[in-house]
């Protein structure tokens, strides 16, 4: 389970919709429990620096990213996941996505679009055993 304060749900779809039609991306900060629960506290925003079509795939600023893991250090928060937008495309993982694996530990947020206004979000990780993704559940809290 992934859980996200209602401020970054809220956050994550204006993100989304900003960015319509391209993609937007950024960083889940947080904690990952010992049940395997992860508690998201805050995003980092990233522009979408992926070389292409930004309207159907997307790339965190490395920058971004090393600088956070600098800042974050040893905890206890770290880097928990990552979310981007799907400009008309559902909030299912694409063929894309599944082959942008990096870090198999990261949970992937995903929010659809569907002209301009954000709509259905998901979590999802990585089974690299299976080579898929497999969906988790996403709580909204305050
Ligand atoms: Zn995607």
């Amino acid at each position: 389970m992934i859980v996200l304060p209602r401020a970054v749900v809220t956050h994550i779809a204006e993100a989304a919709e900003a960015a319509y039609p391209d993609e937007c991306c950024g960083l889940l900060v947080g904690r990952a429990e010992a049940s395997g629960d992860r508690l998201v506290s805050r995003v980092a925003a990233s522009p979408n620096v992926a070389e292409g079509n930004t309207r159907d795939s997307f790339l965190v600023d490395p920058k971004i990213q090393f600088d956070l893991m600098r800042e974050l250090g040893d905890g206890p928060e770290c880097i928990v996941g990552h979310y981007h937008s799907h400009p008309d495309h559902g909030a299912a993982p694409s063929e894309r996505d599944r082959r942008s694996v990096f870090y198999p530990d990261h949970v992937w947020v995903i929010v659809a679009v569907d002209g301009g206004r954000a709509g259905d979000m998901t979590a999802h990780l990585f089974d690299t055993g299976r080579g898929r993704f497999r969906e988790i559940p996403l709580r909204v809290t305050g």
